[in-house]
């Protein structure tokens, strides 16, 4: 799955040894590892990927349609995907970023094409702190698998936001509000939004709308890892 490229890279960081288990591998994790990464209902809602029998839409789509028109996650937020998610963001772990962008690759439809791959913005003061946005690094090897442009320069944030993680679920959409700008008119593009984690969508819906609002037509989000419902929905 990964490139030879990307698996020199890992053999260099990891000394040849699975980032998990620490066993022998020839890329980022051992065979055995990889086929224990959590992977999603195949059954899911084809809007937002949380399972829904016979992948109908699910209710919450239904009643309150996100302004993106379809979601494709890798894999689960559950163990271990959350923690080479959790090592590339906040541990700088950025030998990890080729192997999540190979895992969302190919999780994708075979001739997946968008106009735009736009990696969701970090704040200013975020990227400063973190001094990489790791969306933006997962979505450089998503870029190269497709042959889709990556435009991370498309939109940015307007203001500074509280981090999702540390707010009740219910708050998640208020804090986002307004929260990006797009820099160019997108008339008839389509975009694939790209992050790590999607866990209530709020950030994804809130950038969606601000891109149809410049003329997008359809905007897809791709993400590396679902979370599971959210148990007050
Ligand atoms: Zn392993
Ligand atoms: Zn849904």
């Amino acid at each position: 799955m990964l490139g030879k490229l990307a698996q020199r890279f890992a053999n260099l960081a990891f000394g040849g040894n699975c980032y998990l288990c620490r066993g022998a591998a020839a890329g980022v994790l051992c065979a055995e590892c990889d086929a224990d990464l959590p992977r999603l209902a195949a059954a899911a809602c084809p809007r937002c990927a949380l399972a829904t029998r016979d992948g109908a839409l699910c209710g919450r789509c239904l009643a309150q349609p996100p302004a993106y028109d379809e979601t494709v996650a890798a894999l689960a937020y559950a163990f271990p995907a959350d923690v080479l998610v959790q090592a590339l963001k906040f541990r700088g772990e950025l030998a990890l970023a080729p192997l999540l962008g190979g895992l969302l690759a190919s999780r994708l439809p075979r001739g997946a094409r968008v106009d735009f791959i736009l990696p969701v913005p970090l704040s200013a003061a975020r990227l400063r702190e973190r001094g990489f946005n790791q969306a933006l690094e997962i979505a450089r090897h998503v870029a190269a698998a497709t042959g889709c442009a990556l435009a991370p320069q498309l939109a940015e944030r307007s203001r500074d936001t509280p981090p999702q993680v540390e707010l009740p679920l219910v708050e998640r959409t208020r804090n986002v509000r307004g929260a990006f700008r797009c820099t160019r008119a997108l008339p008839g593009a389509e975009v694939a939004l790209l992050d790590d984690v999607m866990t209530t969508g709020a950030t994804l819906d809130e950038l969606a709308a601000t891109l149809k609002r410049a003329g997008a037509a359809r905007v897809v989000n791709w993400v590396v890892a679902r979370t599971p419902p959210p148990a007050d929905a």
